[in-house]
């Protein structure tokens, strides 16, 4: 099986990446993808227990996937972050910060 920790950063620059290029606001159509492609990828992530975990949070009716446009996307994103940051005993990014990181990069 993949390192999940290798798995894990890449993946997740990946993901905070195309939250990073996504729209200013997205139209519905893209907002319809990006749920889909968040759905699908929540199922095939190739950390089993890691998806699991993920799908149970995104389950919660407060933690939704937020796709209308990329503030609300970045922020979303950053919030999954954080929930398995803190599952792993980590600390918290500063989702203020995400642009900075992950478009402007430091
Ligand atoms: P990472 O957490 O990979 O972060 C990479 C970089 O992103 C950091 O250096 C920092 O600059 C930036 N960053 C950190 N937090 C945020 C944030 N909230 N928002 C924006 N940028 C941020 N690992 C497990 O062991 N168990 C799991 O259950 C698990 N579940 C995962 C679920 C998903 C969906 C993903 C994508 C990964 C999961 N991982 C899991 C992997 C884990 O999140 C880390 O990627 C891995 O432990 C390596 O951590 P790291 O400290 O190198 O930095």
């Amino acid at each position: 099986p993949p390192d999940v920790e290798e798995l894990g950063r890449s993946t997740w620059t990946m993901l905070h990446s195309m939250a990073a290029t996504y729209p200013t606001t997205a139209p519905p159509e893209t907002q319809s993808i990006m749920k889909q492609f968040i759905s699908t990828f929540s199922k095939l992530y190739p950390c089993w227990h890691c998806a699991e975990d993920f799908r149970g949070w995104m389950a919660k009716p407060e933690n939704e996937p937020k796709v209308q446009g990329q503030d609300e996307l970045g922020l979303w994103m950053c919030q999954a972050h954080n929930a398995v940051n803190v599952k792993l005993g980590k600390s918290e990014f500063d989702c203020s910060l995400w642009k900075q990181r992950w478009k402007d990069g430091w």
